[in-house]
């Protein structure tokens, strides 16, 4: 049997001219040089005599910012071991089970926690980290019962959410409680890696925080802040009107272009702003937590220098190459990363970040439902990551593909 799916077949000379022309012209990521084609695949197996693993049809799959990074040829040859291509994308799924699956029955609508971690592959002990509960730092991403692929969406032997059927282990799966739309449900991974986010950036009561981003990401934090935070003056410095609108509507104090977020921070913290003679300005004293969302150089750069010398800065993007360390040393900042989402600690205990997402979800569900701005069939692939490449001009935050229409 096959399966319609889009494949992300890198090939070198494809993967490096989409490096050169990937930061300068958007629109032609989807053109003639995208490494991605649709195509009708055999249906994806998963290890034999393993048990847990079953067969999930996806409803709406999101493209995320990695995804686009990848497509473009930026991502870090870093990740070139913990991939295994050709892979088919797609990591933020919302999808029906076709198979029983532990203690979920066929036709439970479920979402997934993307890493394929010990449980999946088989792994017996565990890694210290999975056994830990914290799945999203696995040490064997690379190794065990399957292929390479730190996550769903980067491994050749799973299929990912960018196609008709993939498969899932049931340690991946949350179901999705009855009467929540596919439209919140799709969103419920990035909201889940953003109440990490939240809980890695170990905000205090009163803490000024500065929030670099206000796409999926950006505002998805700002409500996890909210949330889960204590946080006194929380500015969020965005790129586009309505990103801008959207971070007031999600509770931000103050909302700035980035261009004027040093300025906001210097007046709110009381700090000294210098100008160097090449550069973006730079403050001495600042905001205690700086969390980036967005994954660009200069982002980073302005938290790296908004920060207050012992502050904290939070990746919650995949950080784009060439920042300046400078300030890092000099003021003594702590640089945290945060990447997707495992058990976090709350007041009432250890939780997954899946489960408080699916939680909260319920309630913020009519904001959460209006994130995803537009979906696309498969075969319109390249209309669909042309969109999700302008989206923040466009005023789209989610972009999704609908896989079975
Ligand atoms: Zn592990």
């Amino acid at each position: 049997m096959t399966t319609l799916a889009l494949e992300y077949f890198r090939s070198a000379p494809r993967f490096v001219g989409a490096r050169t022309i990937g930061s300068k012209a958007p629109g032609l990521i989807a053109g003639p040089l995208a490494p991605l084609r649709l195509v009708n695949l055999k249906d994806p197996e998963p290890p034999s005599g393993h048990d847990g693993w079953a067969r999930v049809k996806p409803l709406l799959a999101g493209i995320c910012g990695s995804d686009l990074s990848t497509l473009a040829g930026k991502s870090s040859f870093y990740f070139s071991p913990l991939v295994s291509v050709p892979f088919v994308p797609g990591h933020e799924v919302v999808g029906e089970l076709l198979d029983d699956c532990g203690d979920l029955a066929t036709g439970t609508r479920v979402v997934m926690s993307s890493v394929l971690s010990c449980a999946s592959r088989g792994e017996d002990p565990m890694c210290p980290n999975c056994a830990a509960g914290h799945t999203n730092r696995c040490d064997r991403v690379a190794v065990g019962d399957l292929k390479p692929g730190l996550q769903t969406g980067y491994c050749s032997q799973t299929g990912g959410g960018w196609s008709r059927l993939m498969v899932a282990h049931r340690s991946q799966l949350h179901a999705v409680p009855e009467g929540m739309s596919d439209e919140v449900a799709v969103v419920l991974e990035p909201f889940a890696c953003a109440i990490h986010a939240a809980q890695r950036a170990r905000i205090e009561a009163g803490d000024t925080v500065l929030v670099v981003g206000a796409g999926t990401v950006g505002i998805l934090t700002l409500i996890a802040i909210k949330l889960f935070t204590q946080a006194g003056h929380v500015i969020v410095a965005a790129k586009h009107t309505k990103q801008r609108a959207a971070a007031k509507m999600a509770g931000a104090d103050e909302v700035v272009r980035p261009e004027h977020a040093a300025k906001s921070v210097r007046r709110y913290t009381s700090a000294v702003k210098l100008t160097p003679e090449r550069g973006p300005d730079f403050l001495l004293g600042g905001a205690d937590v700086v969390v980036e969302c967005t994954g660009s150089k200069s982002a980073l750069d302005m938290a790296l220098r908004t920060t207050k010398a012992a502050g904290r800065i939070v990746v919650s993007g995949i950080p784009g190459p060439g920042a300046d360390l400078t300030p890092m040393w000099f003021r003594e900042l702590e640089l945290v990363g945060a990447y997707t989402a495992g058990v976090e600690e709350t007041p009432a205990g250890p939780r997954h970040a899946f489960e408080l997402a699916i939680e909260l979800a319920t309630n913020l569900g009519p904001i959460l439902g209006r994130m995803v701005g537009a979906t696309y069939p498969l075969d319109r692939w390249r209309d669909a990551i042309d969109h999700a490449m302008s989206a923040g001009r466009l005023g789209t935050f989610k972009v999704a593909f609908a896989p079975q229409e």
